[in-house]
């Protein structure tokens, strides 16, 4: 496993592996470098899940995995553009999150807490509830009061203890207001340690395709946009690929927190807030500045779609047999959107799973697919 240490993005103050707080003392987002210089790339045979690519992963005693990563690649093509699916949504419990939750809960045990805290639309909540009991630790997930029935009820199944608090940014505000010193925040929107799980989707992007021109990511923390930049970022350091793909960041109407940092934008129209793609919607994710940053370095830009894009997009994408949640359909509305733009390789990860939003006449797909103009 790889040397790292664990630095402030905004004052350079380096951290040593046991410092359990969230955020440096200045307030700054923390990150973790990996000693690059000094590792190889190798992918070992026998590892359970993302910990294959242990060799440039952070250094940890004990490796909690459920078997995450590996997603299929799936190629597409349409009017001459090749394009790819990268299914996400077959991770253990149906997200991405899986790849950094492994990373960061291996870590929590390492830190020998009894307890970690979350706050999450649900998918991170049912992630970390899951390899928190996989780690046999508790797990309490802060979640907005209208989550999903069906993930509400996936983190109650792991045992977590559920706290609704009100919108997706309350519910960011309460963890931290309940934090006291026996609880591990773990949140995935400022764990350093979840992005080195995240970044394992480029590792595994490079080993099948090498190379990528543009990926379409869905953000609300950023944790998959970072990851992926970083992961690239760490396979042209190694000498193994000499370009980076353009990030396009996807948000949706009413939180396109994004826009305020960058002026490469290609909106639809918005009238009303989303309402179907409940994992993007946060507008206070710490990383914002880092996340706009990674965008503007890799030449990408930001995409804000509408519900009426997202509908279009998700009613395809089952058409294509793809079981996926909105938030993915708002990767692949993005794509539709701004498909005169790419060029070249065009990767687009399908984040979520649908089969967690059977939830009765309340469900998105059930407003979509049953009730909904047709
Ligand atoms: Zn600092």
């Amino acid at each position: 496993m790889a040397n790292y240490l664990v630095r402030c993005r905004q004052c350079g103050k380096i951290f040593g592996k046991e410092y359990k707080l969230f955020k440096c003392s200045c307030g700054g987002v923390l990150e973790v470098l990996i000693d690059i210089m000094n590792s190889k790339w190798s992918v070992g045979k026998d590892a359970e899940g993302i910990f294959r690519y242990s060799s440039l992963l952070p250094d940890l005693p004990q490796q909690i995995s459920l078997g995450e990563g590996k997603t299929p690649i799936l190629a597409k093509s349409s009017d001459g553009l090749t394009f790819y699916f990268k299914l996400e949504y077959l991770n253990p419990t149906g997200s991405f999150k899986d790849r950094g939750s492994a990373i960061a809960v291996s870590k929590a045990v390492e830190l020998g807490v009894s307890e970690v805290l979350e706050d999450s639309s649900g998918n991170t909540g049912i992630s970390i509830s899951a390899y928190a009991a996989r780690a046999g630790i508790k797990a309490r997930i802060y979640v907005p009061s209208d989550i999903p029935l069906g993930k509400y009820l996936l983190i109650k199944s792991f045992g977590a203890e559920v706290v609704r608090a009100g919108t997706r940014d309350e519910a960011s505000r309460k963890v931290l207001s309940d934090l006291s010193d026996e609880g591990y925040y773990i949140g995935h929107t400022w764990n350093p340690y979840f992005i080195e799980g995240t970044k394992t989707f480029a590792y595994e992007v490079y080993e099948v395709l090498k190379s990528v021109d543009y990926v379409i990511t869905p953000v609300a923390s950023g944790t998959l946009l970072l990851g992926v930049w970083k992961g690239f970022n760490e396979l042209v350091e190694l000498g193994l690929t000499s370009s980076t793909p353009k990030l396009v960041g996807v948000q949706a109407c009413g939180y396109d927190s994004l826009n305020n940092y960058l002026s490469n934008v290609i909106t639809t129209e918005c009238v009303e807030p989303t309402s179907l793609a409940d994992a993007i919607r946060l507008t206070n994710a710490p990383r914002l500045p880092y996340i706009a940053d990674a965008i503007r370095r890799s030449e990408g830009f930001l995409a804000v779609v509408n519900d009426e894009l997202i509908i279009k997009a998700l009613k395809e994408l089952y058409g294509m047999g793809l079981a996926v949640e909105p938030t993915s359909a708002a990767a692949y509305a993005a794509f539709k959107l701004v498909r005169k733009e790419l060029s070249g390789k065009v990767l687009i990860p399908l984040t979520g799973s649908g089969l967690k939003y059977v939830g009765g006449v309340e469900s998105p797909l059930y407003k979509v697919f049953v009730s909904g103009p047709n």
